[in-house]
């Protein structure tokens, strides 16, 4: 398997490549939009793994023209910390998968194999659990039970994406507010309460028997059961 690594952030290639290589995979990294462009179009490789913000061109347009010649090249882009709207973006221009930063490697990894195996041809997955999945192209939360649909903010999306990437397991609230914030943004570090309150109405409104429910000392988990 060869795959093309386009991410500016040398430190976070050079690991990337590392990891990559002990999967074996063979890893040919450039650096800018332009060089990820060339490589991707002259090349043969099974996926690409692209990075939005790039010194030149950027990620979508390097992803735009990808599939205005190669339809089939499967493309996990990645970007940093998962604004929705980068993602519909994303999506909307023809990546496979889209992984917010920070990522765990093994989310990598398991991303990396699913858009190979499929090929490319496959849509983003469906991430839900109990009677709830989100609806990433409107940044929606649907309940299966009810049929009931609602908009989610963008930090309630992010961060119902969490519950649902993680079903029944108590994550710690630095855990959430490190994935959801970032390591940098004091100024909402104390809101994280807020927006579980707004979620916990939210999957009132839509009549879900999923909740959201607080370990105290320890974090919040999502209860899929009971
Ligand atoms: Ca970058």
């Amino acid at each position: 398997m060869r795959v093309l690594l386009v991410e500016d952030e040398k430190r976070l290639s050079a690991a990337l490549r590392k990891l990559l290589q002990q999967e074996r995979y063979e890893v040919d990294a450039v650096y800018t939009g332009l060089d990820g462009l060339d490589y991707a179009l002259t090349g043969s490789y099974d996926a690409m793994i692209l990075d939005v913000m790039l010194p030149g061109m950027d990620g979508f347009e390097v992803l735009r023209r990808v599939r205005a010649e190669k339809m089939s090249l499967p493309v996990l882009m990645l970007t940093a910390r998962g604004d929705v709207t980068d993602r519909v973006r994303g999506l909307e221009s023809g990546a496979d998968y889209y992984l917010p930063k920070p990522f765990d490697t093994a989310e990598l990894m398991a991303c990396l194999k699913t858009i190979t195996r499929r090929g490319g041809v496959a849509p983003q997955m469906t991430l839900g659990a109990g009677d709830v999945e989100l609806v990433p192209q409107e940044a929606r939360l649907k309940c299966t039970a009810t049929g009931k649909e609602i908009r989610l903010g963008a930090k309630e999306y992010q961060l119902m994406e969490l519950f649902l990437r993680n079903p029944g397991q108590i994550l710690e609230k630095e855990t959430i507010q490190e994935r959801v914030w970032g390591y940098d943004s004091e100024a909402e570090y104390n809101n994280l309460e807020v927006y579980i309150s707004f979620l916990r109405k939210k999957l009132t409104f839509l009549g879900s028997a999923v909740r959201i429910r607080v370990s105290r000392g320890l974090g919040y988990a999502l209860e899929v059961e009971g």
